[in-house]
């Protein structure tokens, strides 16, 4: 399985980190290794000072695809969840200054936390869905899917225009403003439309 992310996909969140709104879904990857299983604790890595949470949406592909139609995107997925897309802020702002990628700062071990994944149903309005993620009981960040730039159903049209969508990869579709530093002893808990999919401890 492949973990395909999105960045800059809410305009408030591009602009709290001073990035051009995109015109195309911005791609990034993460491998299998980043995948941190619902429950299980983060441990903070030893290359960064500045280890930033960023709760999205993560949506399960359910089904295998190659240019797929947006009008038919929603026949691939079937499940969703909450995850958090781990970035080390200050090593991904030394990689952006001279335009390298981002992978070290994005894809290492534990990078993607995942939440349980509920299963969608014919009444799931997968573009008017809200999200929040808690830090120590505190809300800092509140998400809407339609405060997308470029919604699910287009992401899975133009990803799958480059790689083939298989079954149990996931997509991670950017976060919303709000993203900020966790230390240590920090607990993260994500709730989507008021039930709690995600919780991960900092160690
Ligand atoms: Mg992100």
């Amino acid at each position: 399985m492949k973990i395909i992310c999105i960045g800059r996909n809410y305009a408030d969140h591009a602009k709290e980190l001073k990035n051009d709104l995109p015109t195309e879904p911005v791609i990034f990857m993460k491998p299998k290794n980043a995948m941190l299983l619902p429950g299980k604790p983060l441990y903070y890595p030893e290359f960064t000072k500045d280890l930033h949470y960023e709760c999205e949406v993560v949506v399960k592909l359910g089904k295998n695809g190659k240019f797929i139609q947006e009008k038919f995107a929603h026949k691939y997925y079937n499940e969703i969840s909450l995850g958090i897309d781990f970035t080390a802020r200050d090593v991904q702002n030394e990689l952006k200054k001279k335009s390298l990628p981002w992978e070290i700062a994005k894809a290492f071990d534990g990078s993607a936390a995942v939440g349980e994944f509920i299963p969608l149903n014919a009444e799931t309005q997968i573009n008017d869905l809200d999200f929040q993620l808690k830090l120590n009981d505190e809300i800092v960040q509140d998400g809407h899917t339609r405060d997308m730039i470029f919604n699910i159903n287009n992401i899975i049209a133009y990803a799958s225009r480059f790689f083939t969508l298989n079954i149990g990869d996931l997509i991670y579709t950017g976060t919303p403003a709000g993203v900020g530093p966790v230390k240590v002893g920090d607990k993260l808990e994500g709730h989507l439309v008021g039930r709690k999919v995600l919780e991960v401890d900092i160690m």
